[in-house]
């Protein structure tokens, strides 16, 4: 018996960390679609080696080239954002949504509309717009498996037990790199400094949300949606080892946690292989090498990204939306070197105390919000750099 699959931005950590999973046991899996940004090397390589159906590059003028590139594979290519979401409904019974940011709406959407199983990675799209999302999943049935790792680990935990006797569910962060930092000496942070984490190698963008703790900010977001119990049952625990991914306390008292090596295909393997388990190639657990788990509060005021999405989450509405574009554009100029470290938090706090909440009704809606906020972050920053 094989499975269909498509995977989501192949050519990224998540969909790399995915690939390598199925490519070691190619007889289990049938690829329908793979996806990328601009990178027509990488997915081109990746469809050959998988034997998909179709490649889909997001960049509508790397079309030529992407078909190129498949010359006599057999591989259908296709280009651009409606091809996106038309990848999305090529007969796939599970999906990796593993595109970094809101770009990755659309065609996730899509995918819980088929009613198969999607596994999440793509965050910011839970973020912008959870409740729709929850909702298109209602409807078609479909299956939403948490990827990051944090949020499969409370998937993991709440396992046969009901929502209504769960007390608390702790949300555990690294803290990133610069957890011991003065806010003094995070004015100077570099790009290179911000994309080196301490236990995780990830994309640039989610590396740069885990040295100012905005991901786990997007995560509390995302946890609230997906286990719906109150944000303000939803608490941020920093644990340094990231051994621990997240726990849950129940309303006895007793707490549950999962654990393992801080290595992406664990949680994948668990979206793959779900219900059942499937064998990985990570390391296993060494604790007596471990020695010891740490465990802090956050710092609120070195990490003001943590107020910020707790606030946007609490107001509802498009703030968490607004919320994410800001951060995106922000983080994105980050690395460009256009703007200081410190400045993302308080850019993405500007464009919210600026740009207006309304209730959306559609995914529309959340787009238009989206487009705002990224214009308006955009303006801001542009006072912020002459
Ligand atoms: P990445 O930057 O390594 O890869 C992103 C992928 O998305 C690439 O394939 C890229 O080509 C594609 N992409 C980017 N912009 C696109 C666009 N506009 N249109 C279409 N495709 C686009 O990112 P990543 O680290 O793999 O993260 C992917 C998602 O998974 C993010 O939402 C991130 O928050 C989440 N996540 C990642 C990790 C991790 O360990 N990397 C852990 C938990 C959650
Ligand atoms: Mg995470």
């Amino acid at each position: 018996m094989t499975r269909r699959i498509s995977i989501f931005g192949a050519t990224g950590s998540v969909g790399m960390s995915t690939l390598d999973l199925i490519g070691r046991e190619p007889d289990a899996y049938e690829v329908v679609a793979l996806t990328a940004h601009r990178d027509v090397d990488a997915l081109a390589q990746a469809a050959r080696a998988h034997h998909a159906r179709i490649a889909v590059i997001g960049e509508e003028t790397r079309y030529t080239d992407l078909r190129d590139a498949l010359a006599g594979s057999g591989i259908e290519a296709m280009a651009g954002p409606q091809a996106l979401i038309d990848a999305a409904c090529a007969g796939a019974e599970w999906t990796m949504a593993a595109i970094v940011g809101c770009a990755g709406l659309a065609p996730t959407i899509a995918a819980l509309r088929t009613g198969g199983t999607v596994a999440l990675a793509n965050k910011e799209s839970l973020v912008s717009a959870g409740a729709l999302m929850m909702e298109a999943a209602r409807a078609s049935g479909a299956t939403l498996l948490p990827v990051d790792s944090e949020h499969n680990a409370i998937f993991q935990c709440l396992a046969g037990s009901r929502f209504e006797d769960v007390s608390r569910i702790i949300l555990t962060a690294s803290g990133g790199p610069f957890r011991t930092r003065s806010r003094a000496e995070m004015g100077g942070i570099t790009p290179a400094q911000a994309v080196a984490h301490p236990n995780w190698s990830m994309g640039a963008k989610i590396s740069v949300d885990s040295a100012t703790m905005m991901n786990k900010g997007l995560e509390l977001i995302e946890a609230a949606h997906l286990f719906p119990i109150g944000l303000d049952r939803i608490e941020i625990l920093v644990h340094p080892q990231s051994v621990i991914h997240s726990m849950v306390e129940f309303r006895d008292r007793s707490t549950l946690a999962q654990l393992g090596s801080p290595d992406m295909r664990i949680p994948i393997a668990h979206a793959l292989g779900w219900p059942a388990r499937i064998a990985t190639p990570c390391q296993p657990l060494d604790l007596t090498r471990i020695g010891r788990l740490d465990f802090e509060a956050p710092d609120p005021v070195r990490f003001p990204a943590l107020r910020l999405a707790r606030d946007a989450g609490a107001a509802g509405g498009t703030a968490p939306a607004i919320l994410n574009a800001a951060n995106e554009v922000a983080v994105a100029a980050f690395l460009d070197g256009m703007i200081g470290f410190l400045d993302i938090a308080a850019i993405v706090e500007d464009v919210l105390s600026r740009y207006e909440v309304i209730m959306p009704s559609s995914m529309e809606d959340v787009l238009v919000a989206d487009a705002g906020a990224r214009d308006l972050a955009r303006h801001v920053m542009e006072r912020l750099t002459v």
